[in-house]
Parts: C-alpha cells; structure tokens; sequence
C-alpha cells in the first residue's frame, strides 16, 4: 500500500466510537471487537486504515516534506485551537513539527538495537498498524512525537483539512498557562507543571502530560544544559534516560522551574501572544 494514502478523512463521531472500542476500555488498552461493517465504516470516514508497509526511509522523506508543506504558524494555530475545544488531534502536530524542526534527511543508521541511531524509528515494520496511531492522537494527543512515521502521519492529517482560528479564548488560556508555567519554584518539575495548569483549560492529568511534554519538544520548555530539538537534533544517544524509566517525553522530563519558559521559541510560534 502506498504510505501517502492512509492519511485523507475527516473525523466522524461513529467512526471515532469504533476506533476507542476497538484500543480501549474501562480498563485501560484493549483488543475490542469491531464488526466489519464497523471497521469499513472507521476507514471510509478516514479514522482506520488498513495496515501498511512502513520503511524508515519512506517515513523520514514524508515527514521532512510534510515540514515544507506545512507553516509553523498553522501547527501553532492547530495546537492553540486545541485548547478550550480539547481537539487533541488538532494538538499533537506541535508536538511533532517541534520534534523535527530540525531532523535531517538521512537513511537508516544501524544503531545498538533494532532502531535507526539517528531518529530512533523502526527500519522497517510489515503490516504496521496505523490505526493505533491514530487512537493515541485523538486519546492524548499522541505519543511518538519523535517518531519520523508518526509525524508523518500526523502532520498529513493537519494538512488535510481545514484548521480553525484560535479564539481570544484560546489566546488566554494560552497566556495564563505561560505565566503560571513562568512563575513556578525553581526546583519545579515536570509533574508539577502539569499540576498547576490544571484548572485553565478542560482535561485530564495524561493529556496535560502530554501537553507539557509537546511544549518540551517545541521548545517552550527546555533544561538549558541538554541538547534538545529547538537549538539541533540529539540523536538517539544524546537524549539523556533516567535511570528509573518515566513516561515523560524527552526533553520535557529534565526541565525544572529554574529552566523557565524559552522566549525565542513563544515567539516563533505563537507570534500573537
Ligand atoms: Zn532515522
């Protein structure tokens, strides 16, 4: 299946009903029954996608032509809009475009284990299953910024269809989480942040997780002594790893208080606040 197919469709309440039953349940994830009525429905309406064939090559060259199609100032405006409509899949891009502001075309590099040394993508993946990317979109905003198939795959739907202006209300939200997330103590850190944002705008703890973790990789919120995507591209090695695994997106989970909000990268996204 050619890779640039899956990515047309627009959002449809059944459709999306069938792809959270069909990854999700009260539990937590699930493998939920879906007839094949429904599963051709969820792909007529582009929400679920046949598997496909993945290559790392194929992903990186999508992506970076994704990264020319697409403004900056679209992304941002996508993520603004987000906010008081919780569009978690208007979110997510931000997060994906900042990964890759500054990846460089490249092939796959054999690294120690079975992912490219440079990007951290699988080199290739038979019947890759598309749709979760998807669930993970519309659940949380996504997980796998940093991955070229992901951000492909995101940044292709963004370009699909049409973004809707921010609002001032959008614009507030935005504003005042800035200056609670300016105003923190220094030894402030990640999880805090997501706390003290949570009464400005309508989520929950995993989606202000993921929010702060996209700001990290747009680089709104960077430790200043690690390499991150706002000023190059670590590469897999560089990404510095906690000891204990967390769940926080590189390099989000290093930013303290003390790091606080990088002005050079609001303006270059958000112009306008
Ligand atoms: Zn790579």
């Amino acid at each position: 299946m050619n890779q640039t197919n899956f990515y047309v469709g627009r959002p449809d309440s059944v459709a999306l009903d069938t792809l959270f039953r069909r990854y999700w349940c009260a539990k937590g994830w699930a493998h939920g029954v879906v007839s094949d009525a429904e599963l051709a429905h969820a792909k007529m309406a582009g929400v679920m996608f046949d598997p496909a064939n993945i290559t790392h090559d194929n992903s990186v060259r999508l992506a970076i032509g994704m990264r020319q199609k697409l403004a900056p100032k679209a992304v941002a405006n996508a993520f603004l809009a987000s906010l008081s409509t919780r569009r978690l899949d208007l979110r997510s891009a931000l997060g994906s475009y900042g990964a890759m502001l500054n990846l460089p075309a490249h092939n796959y590099e054999m690294g120690n284990g079975i992912s490219c040394a440079v990007c951290g993508d699988y080199g290739a993946s038979a019947n890759f299953d598309v749709s979760v990317l998807n669930f993970e979109r519309f659940k949380w905003g996504g997980v796998r910024h940093d991955q070229p198939t992901y951000e492909a795959f995101d940044l292709a739907w963004l370009c699909s269809r049409t973004i809707p202006e921010p609002t001032e209300g959008d614009l507030d939200i935005m504003r005042t989480m800035i200056d609670v997330l300016s105003s923190l103590p220094a030894a402030a850190r990640p999880g805090d942040a997501e706390k003290a944002i949570a009464d400005l705008f309508p989520s929950n703890t995993n989606e202000r997780r993921i929010l702060i973790g996209i700001l990290g990789l747009a680089g709104v919120l960077i430790p200043r002594d690690l390499p991150t995507f706002w000023n190059g591209y670590p590469r897999i090695s560089e990404r510095k790893q906690p000891l204990n695994k967390n769940d926080w997106e590189y390099p989000a989970m290093w930013w303290r208080g003390a790091d606080g909000v990088n002005r050079e990268a609001l303006n270059f996204w958000f112009p306008r606040l």
